[in-house]
Parts: C-alpha cells; sequence; structure tokens
C-alpha cells in the first residue's frame, strides 16, 4: 500500500476523551471509529488487524478440528423462550421488532440456535462428538460500554460448540479447546494465562478464562510464574491424544492461576514467594462446561449404542476477537505507540523515504517496494512528499515491526537503515542484505 493513497487517518494529537492507553492509540493512529456509542467502524488499518487475528483464530479452531459454519446475527425471541433465557437474560440484551411484530433480538451469544440446528440434523451417537464455529458479531447492550472495542456493545466473537454423548467426552473437548487457546493466543505474541472461573450451576472445574496481562486490565490476577515460559506448542503435545490432554489440563490446573473472583489464599500460599506474580488482566476468551443445560432444555437427544435416547453434553468457548485488538496493545505498546507483534501486524514492513523529492532516494524506495510485494511480504510504503522525521513518527506511532528507512546520504553508498520497531535497534544494511532480513 502507497500511503498518498491510504485512508490512514492519523491525528496529531492524542485523544482527549479516551481513558486507556490502547483506546487513545486506536484513535489517534485511525484503527476504527465510533459512530454510536459501543459501536465502531473498522477502518483499513483496524481492519487488517482484526482480520489476522481473526485468522490465527480460525486456523488454530480447525487444526484442533472444530468446523467453522456461519450463524445470523438476528435471532428470533421464540428460540430463547424454548431455553427460558428471552426473559432471564436481561437488558443486556437488544430486542427488536419486525414488520409483522414478531419479535426479535441481536444474539448476544449463539447456545440457543446451535443446539436447535444440531437437533434438527444429528440423530444417532454415531454422529457425536462434533465441535462447531463461528466467527460472528455480537450485540450486547453493555451499561457502560467503554474503553473503546474493548468493551463495545457491538464485537466480533468466535463461539465454539461441541457435542459430545457422555461427560467424559465432553471433558476431552474441553481440554481440546484449552490447548487451541493456548496455542491461538501464543501465537498472536502475546501471554493469555488461563485462570480458573467461575464454573456457575453445574460446578466442577471446567471454566477458564484466558486472562492478558495489562495494568489496565478490569480483573485482579495472581499467577505463578511458570506460565511466563510454558511453550504450548511442544510438537509431542497431539489433539486426539487423550493422555497428553488430560496431562496438560492437570499441568494448567497444578499451577496457580486465578483472578479476584476466585482466588483462594489458601493455594496461593503454597506458590514460592519469588514465583508469585500479581497484576491485571485483561479477558481474551472463556471456555466453559455446561452440561445437558441447552440441549435439555431445547430437545436435543439422539439415540445411543443400546437404543437408548442419550441427552448430549455439551460446552462453549469464546474468543473476543475485536476485544483482543484493544488487548494486544495494551500489553504491547511504547511512548511512540503500538509495537505489533508481527503475527498480527496490519503490514509487516514500512518503507519511508526521507526525502521523496530526491529522484535517486524515491527510486530506491520504489523498487524496494515493488521487490518487497513480489516477495509477498505486506509493506506499507510512505512515498508521501512529508518531512522526514514526521513520517517516522508516524511509522512508530502504527507500530509495525520493521521499518526500512531511505534517505538520500545512505542511498549515496548504497544502504538503507532497518528499524526494528520493538527493540528500536537500527543496523545500516545494502539494499539486498534488507530484503535478505526481510524475505
Ligand atoms: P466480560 O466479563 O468482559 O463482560 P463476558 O464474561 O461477559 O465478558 P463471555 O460471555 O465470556 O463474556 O464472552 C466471550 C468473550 O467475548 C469474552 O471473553 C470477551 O473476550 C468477549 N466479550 C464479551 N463482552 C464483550 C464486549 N462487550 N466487547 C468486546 N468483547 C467482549
Ligand atoms: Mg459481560
Ligand atoms: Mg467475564
Ligand atoms: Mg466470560
Amino acid at each position: 500500500m502507497r500511503f498518498s493513497r491510504a485512508f490512514l487517518p492519523v491525528l496529531k494529537e492524542s485523544p482527549a476523551d479516551a481513558q486507556i492507553v490502547s483506546h487513545k492509540l486506536m484513535l489517534q493512529a485511525g484503527l476504527v471509529r465510533q459512530t454510536a456509542a459501543g459501536i465502531y467502524a473498522w477502518l483499513p488499518l483496524g481492519f487488517r488487524v482484526l482480520q489476522k487475528i481473526e485468522q490465527i483464530v480460525r486456523e488454530e479452531q480447525d487444526r484442533a478440528g472444530a468446523q467453522e459454519m456461519l450463524m445470523p446475527t438476528l435471532q428470533s425471541a421464540e428460540l430463547w423462550r424454548t431455553s427460558g433465557r428471552y426473559d432471564a437474560y436481561g437488558p443486556e440484551m437488544l430486542r427488536i421488532k419486525d414488520r409483522h411484530d414478531r419479535e426479535m433480538l441481536y444474539g448476544p451469544t449463539n447456545e440457543e440456535m446451535i443446539t436447535a440446528i444440531f437437533r434438527d440434523e444429528v440423530k444417532s451417537y454415531r454422529e457425536l462428538p462434533r465441535t462447531l464455529y463461528h466467527i460472528q458479531w455480537k450485540f450486547r447492550d453493555e451499561v457502560r460500554p467503554r474503553f473503546g472495542v474493548m468493551r463495545g456493545r457491538e464485537f466480533l466473537m468466535k463461539d465454539a460448540y461441541s457435542f459430545d454423548l457422555d461427560e467424559a467426552g465432553a471433558r476431552q473437548s474441553y481440554y481440546t479447546q484449552m490447548l487451541a487457546y493456548l496455542r491461538t493466543f501464543q501465537r498472536m505474541g502475546i501471554k493469555a494465562v488461563p485462570m480458573k472461573a467461575d464454573s456457575g450451576p453445574i460446578g466442577g472445574d471446567l471454566s477458564h478464562e484466558f486472562i492478558v496481562l495489562a495494568p489496565t486490565g478490569e480483573s485482579e490476577v495472581f499467577y505463578d510464574a511458570a506460565y511466563d515460559t510454558f511453550d504450548w506448542n511442544q510438537p509431542d503435545l497431539r489433539y486426539g491424544d487423550e493422555a497428553g490432554l488430560q496431562g496438560l489440563f492437570d499441568q494448567v490446573n497444578s499451577t496457580y492461576a486465578a483472578t479476584d473472583e476466585t482466588h483462594d489464599e489458601a493455594r496461593w500460599g503454597d506458590v514460592a514467594d519469588d514465583r508469585k506474580r500479581t497484576g491485571r488482566g485483561i479477558e481474551v476468551g472463556h471456555i466453559f462446561y455446561f452440561g445437558d443445560k441447552y440441549s435439555e432444555s431445547m430437545g436435543l437427544k439422539v439415540s445411543g449404542s443400546d437404543g437408548q435416547m442419550v441427552t448430549p453434553m455439551m460446552g462453549s468457548y469464546g474468543v473476543g476477537v475485536s476485544r483482543l485488538v484493544g488487548a494486544i496493545i495494551e500489553a504491547s505498546h511504547d511512548e511512540a505507540g503500538i509495537i505489533w507483534p508481527e503475527a498480527v501486524a496490519p503490514w509487516k514492513v514500512g518503507i519511508v523515504t526521507m526525502r521523496a523529492d530526491d529522484e535517486p532516494t524515491a527510486a530506491a524506495a520504489e523498487s524496494l517496494y515493488a521487490d518487497l510485494q513480489s516477495a509477498g511480504i505486506d509493506v506499507l510504503y510512505d512515498d508521501r512528499n512529508e518531512r522526514g522525521g514526521v513520517k517516522l513518527g508516524t511509522m512508530d506511532l502504527i507500530g509495525l515491526p520493521w521499518q526500512v528507512i531511505v534517505g538520500p546520504r545512505g542511498i549515496a553508498n548504497g544502504v538503507v537503515e532497518l528499524k526494528n520497531r520493538a527493540t528500536g535497534e537500527r543496523e545500516e544494511l545494502n539494499v539486498d542484505a534488507a530484503m535478505a532480513r526481510l524475505t
């Protein structure tokens, strides 16, 4: 993308009306614009990041054996009356009437709908287990939408639903999603710690929130430093390996991590002092086993191997895709702006010409731009006729992982400068070496 042709409305000043750094930076760097309270338009830069995050979530769900589908945003009230949640859900649900006075709602979540769809198609134990997911906009009429996309009213969520014949099977589905989540967040370059969450009326140990650490988080967190170094991508940990997944779950359960809601002082006391970590965190995912709550109320039954009818056991698994954009910025920025982890960066490389009006400089930048594009690298080329300092400031603000700085003096000597946004390291290289480094 050429900056001179891009819709990248970067603000000179940090907006005063935003309270937290990610919200400020998302406005200043032109990722989003609010169109109504808690409702945002995603501008090109923000949309690229949102899509990168969505794609990582998708790939890790697919790898874990879940299947993608798409359910609508609008749902009928009837569906929710069947489960009894239409009245129970309360004012967070946006209720709408169509022209025939039929009661509808903008879905805050999809347990009812997926259960009804599954119920109408699946009749036999042979068709279980299954896990289905979609990535779709949700609406929750939050009392206090705030912090930009972190607590919006309309937001993008990945929600998956598992169907199993019994609790043992459901546990395996739960462990599978737990591993998929750990891998998803690790790939995004952020640390999201699984923390035991309230499991509601069913009880048990199958509810975890995934929390990104950031000082502005809404919950207080306590965790064992072991989470700082776990690598969830060990190749010997495989989907379908029951003992391995049980081992993963046992490891998570025996390594302390909790939010203020479930914090247990006695267990915390058993963590060695030098391994105690505390802080604040943002909920970016939540996995939950709820047994037959929806299958029972929605009438989902399949015939078992002995001919008896069985009520499947279910779980649901959410990722806050749009919230993650803000959460990643909270976890990764400095005074100059955003620092995108490479996996979610809108572009991997930004080229800056220090003097767009200097012919050899512009020519060198143009050819580097063409070569990087041919090599399949996402690149933003700041070809504007602006002061070099202004352009460098903008690059720092929008946070691309690599900057290639092309100036008249360097070009006279056949070199460009390569800057790493995260470390700030700068290095002079000839153009071929810079290409080799970036491809
Ligand atoms: P919170 O505690 O922040 O209100 P929740 O527990 O109500 O979230 P879940 O029902 O667990 O949310 O939904 C799954 C995920 O969707 C959450 O982990 C979060 O990442 C995301 N999410 C929930 N509400 C919002 C919102 N208002 N704006 C953006 N993302 C949200
Ligand atoms: Mg909520
Ligand atoms: Mg919550
Ligand atoms: Mg939750």
